[in-house]
């Protein structure tokens, strides 16, 4: 059997392991840390506090389904979801409350009541959405976009003739002020932009089909948290005969003279293998382990996505108004995306994202409390002040929440961890804490992706959201199934 070697246990390495056992490859899985998961880990604080560290949306759930079912097992046997609803409580600056239905009738109703915005013209948009998804998501989302091969199919040159149609000249914002003359509706699809860790006043518009995965397909639920989609892939991975070596760092990917993959150093020792892949950040793949090789200089310069701070709170209280995804919006996007993208720190007045999951898990927190995963996108780590700006932004957070919800948070907080940038880079090794690896603000953001394969070293491959097709779980997932449809060929 040929044996294959994964680096980094992340999602997208787990999802890999499982193609390639399936497949009949020996599998050994090398993590850095003592446990799986990556960016998808999992937290508890003092007091019986639990927390999805990473990842709180959950959308195309289906790929998780496949790992299951391409293995011969029942996905339900494993791995259990429910689909949410309602998806989102929008909280806007100006004092007006949003709920984001799952049912897209049921949403554009909504808007119309609280905004006044005409359902037809919200159902209108969320149509054409889903048509532009369809017309190419399908497509470049779950091939190679490097290999010759890729454009010469039918179905790609379709997606490629439809693409100038889809909005390649104009960005995010713009196609969003052109549908809709009402700026908080205009906010809360260019939210979406943030979904990969984009800038909605950069992104082309090409991006507005992300709302369709959310509001045509559906947000999900996984029963016991996103945590469990991890947990339940590597226990079929070790079903499967699939090693995990853990705490045990990567430090050198091993070349012949001729340039093939033979395997690769920890400080256990050197391994043989036929295949590595890395699942880690691309940057440090080529950076570290790489070192003596020549690496893709303008695929590794490309802009990073955002990253974030986390503050994960227990708090001592119920509030019923709020749901699994909150969202509480700045008065100021453009001012809040210009501090991001432009100048490399945090605006004054950032939007909050509140996730709370002891509603649907209540083990997740002790009886009348909440756990709150509360986040701020933020630049990626270029040395900036962190701790200063921690201390600020901490101050604005809680100011916009109590201000929201009508109560001082402050003395609620009985457990409080805090995640940023540089812990992010330092957990995961993603290059700057950056959250999907290079960012989208640009129309050929997604051709300018590094490939899943290297074209000069054989034997090598790349998986996980610092590749194509991109970030986030469901790219990552793809992004296995790429990988193992390449080392079949
Ligand atoms: P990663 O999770 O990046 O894991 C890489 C692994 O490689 C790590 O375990 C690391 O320890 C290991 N590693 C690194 N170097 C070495 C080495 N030298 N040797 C051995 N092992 C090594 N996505 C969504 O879909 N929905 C969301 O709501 C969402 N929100 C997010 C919120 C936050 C705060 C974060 C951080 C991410 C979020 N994402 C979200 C993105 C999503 O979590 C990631 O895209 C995805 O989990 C990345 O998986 P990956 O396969 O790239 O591996």
């Amino acid at each position: 059997a040929a044996a294959t070697a994964i680096i980094g246990a992340g999602i997208g390495g787990i999802a890999t392991a499982v193609r390639l056992a399936v497949a009949g490859h020996r599998v050994v899985v090398f993590e850095a840390q003592e446990s799986f998961g990556g960016k998808m880990h999992q937290l508890e604080l003092p007091g019986g506090y639990r927390f999805d560290g990473g990842p709180s949306l959950f959308t195309l759930p289906h790929l998780v389904d496949d790992l299951f079912r391409l293995a011969g097992r029942d996905p339900r046997d494993y791995f259990r979801y429910q689909r949410l609803d309602p998806i989102t409580e929008y909280f806007f600056a100006d004092g007006t409350r949003l709920t984001a239905w799952a049912d897209e009738e049921k949403f554009a109703r909504e808007i119309e009541a609280k905004l006044g915005t005409p359902a037809a013209d919200v159902l209108a948009f969320l149509a054409r959405s889903g048509r532009a998804y369809e017309a190419t998501a399908g497509t470049f989302l779950q091939k190679s976009l490097h290999k010759a091969g890729t454009y010469l199919s039918p179905e790609v040159l379709k997606a490629l003739a439809a693409l100038p149609q889809l909005g390649l000249t104009s960005t995010m914002h713009q196609r969003h002020q052109a549908a809709f003359s009402d700026p908080r509706l205009v906010q809360l699809f260019d939210r979406f932009a943030t979904y990969n860790g984009s800038d909605p006043y950069q992104a082309p518009a090409t991006l507005s089909m992300i709302p369709h995965l959310e509001h045509g397909i559906g947000a999900f639920y996984p029963e016991g948290g996103i945590y469990a989609i991890a947990q339940s892939l590597v226990r079929l991975a070790q079903e499967l005969g699939v090693e995990f070596r853990y705490c045990e760092p990567v430090r050198e990917i091993l070349v012949s003279a001729g340039s093939r993959v033979t395997g690769l150093r920890t400080d256990q020792g050197s391994y043989q293998f036929d295949q590595v892949v890395s699942n880690m950040d691309v940057v440090p793949t080529y950076r570290h382990l790489l070192a003596a090789q020549p690496a893709p200089e303008r695929t590794l310069a490309q802009p990073r996505s955002s990253s974030a701070l986390i503050f994960y709170w227990g708090i001592g209280r119920r509030f019923p108004e709020l749901g699994v995804h909150n969202i509480f919006f700045s008065e100021d996007y453009k001012r809040e995306f210009e501090a991001i993208f432009r100048e490399q720190t945090i605006s004054a007045d950032p939007t909050v994202y509140v996730n709370i999951t002891s509603g649907h898990t209540p083990t997740d927190a002790p009886a009348g409390h909440e756990n709150w995963f509360v986040m701020i996108n933020v630049p990626h780590d270029q040395g900036q002040d962190w701790p200063a700006l921690v201390v600020q932004t901490r101050a604005a957070v809680l100011r916009r929440l109590s201000q929201a919800l009508g109560t001082d948070l402050a003395p609620l907080i009985r457990a409080e961890h805090v995640w940023d940038p540089p812990g992010i880079a330092a957990r995961t090794s993603s290059f700057g804490g950056a959250l999907y690896g290079s960012s989208s603000n640009n129309t050929l953001a997604a051709f300018l992706r590094h490939p899943n394969f290297s074209g000069r070293l054989k034997g090598l491959y790349f998986c996980g959201g610092s590749v194509h097709p991109g970030g986030g779980i469901p790219l990552c997932l793809l992004s296995a199934q790429i990988v193992s449809d390449l080392l079949k060929d």
